[in-house]
Formats: C-alpha cells, sequence, structure tokens
C-alpha cells in the first residue's frame, strides 16, 4: 500500500492545494514550516531515479507554481524545495514527491551543509563524473 497513492484515489483524505492532469499537491500532514507542501505526480514512481522525464517537468513545474501561490499568501523570507531519494537520505514514503518548504526568519528549520572538501579531490570527482 502506497499512502500518496492513496491519497490520489480519494481513499486517505488530504488537504489538496494544486492539482493537474499528471500532479496534485497537499500539505504535509506534519508542517516543518507553515505552508509546507508535497508535489506528488499521480503515476506511481519510487524516486527520482524511477520518474520519466515529462512527468519530472510536471512536478518541477508545479511546484514553482505552488511556490508562487506561497509566496504571494504568506510572504515567506526564502524557500527550500527539496527532494529525498533513498532510505539514507530521509526518504520514508516511497512515492516520488518534490517537498516546497517556505522558510521564515527564526523557524528552527535547521538544513545544513557540513564541509567535507578538505577529505575529497575535487580534481578526481570532477574527472570521475564528466
Ligand atoms: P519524505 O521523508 O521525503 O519521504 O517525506 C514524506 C512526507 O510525507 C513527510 O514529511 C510526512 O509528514 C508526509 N506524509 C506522510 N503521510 C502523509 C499524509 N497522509 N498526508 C500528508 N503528508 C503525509
Ligand atoms: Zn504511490
Amino acid at each position: 500500500m502506497c499512502v500518496f497513492c492513496e491519497i490520489i484515489k480519494g481513499n486517505i483524505p488530504s488537504k489538496k492545494v494544486y492539482e493537474d492532469n499528471d500532479v496534485v499537491a497537499i500539505l504535509d500532514i506534519s508542517q516543518a514550516t507553515k505552508g509546507h507542501t508535497l508535489v506528488i505526480p499521480k503515476k506511481h514512481y519510487a524516486n527520482i531515479l524511477e520518474i520519466e522525464y515529462p512527468e519530472y517537468e510536471a512536478v518541477m513545474i508545479a511546484a514553482k507554481k505552488v511556490a508562487e501561490k506561497i509566496n504571494v499568501v504568506y510572504k515567506p523570507e526564502g524557500f527550500n524545495i527539496l527532494n529525498n531519494c533513498g532510505e539514507a537520505a530521509g526518504q520514508t514514503v516511497n512515492h516520488f514527491h518534490v517537498h516546497v518548504l517556505p522558510r521564515y526568519k527564526d523557524d528552527d528549520l535547521n538544513i545544513q551543509f557540513t564541509d567535507h572538501s578538505k577529505d575529497f579531490n575535487l580534481n578526481e570527482i570532477a574527472s570521475d563524473l564528466e
């Protein structure tokens, strides 16, 4: 059972804030910040590696529309647009989705990168990935 497929079928209630042919956007049941929204393709794909490009594009376009709407209504100071892929990255629902997280001063949400550049050779990585 996939919770997002059940939401899309209408079998589990949700607060829908956007819908088009390919995508729905619902309020995250656990609001990390005010307006925290999940943008979800109607077709089930496990993650960003599985989703087909046309639907991925539809999700990202919808994410921008949702962010623009939140921006007008709540006037946040910024946004994080976020996807977790895989358990190690914190993915808990295995149906691809993008988090739209409006950011407010003092919102207590901590998304932080640690600098490990001293541990890695940038030339080597660039050459591996080119
Ligand atoms: P992730 O950890 O990136 O897989 O995000 C999954 C998100 O789905 C979490 O932020 C949950 O709070 C959210 N979530 C889980 N179940 C529901 C639900 N029934 N309605 C709305 N959001 C949900
Ligand atoms: Zn699903």
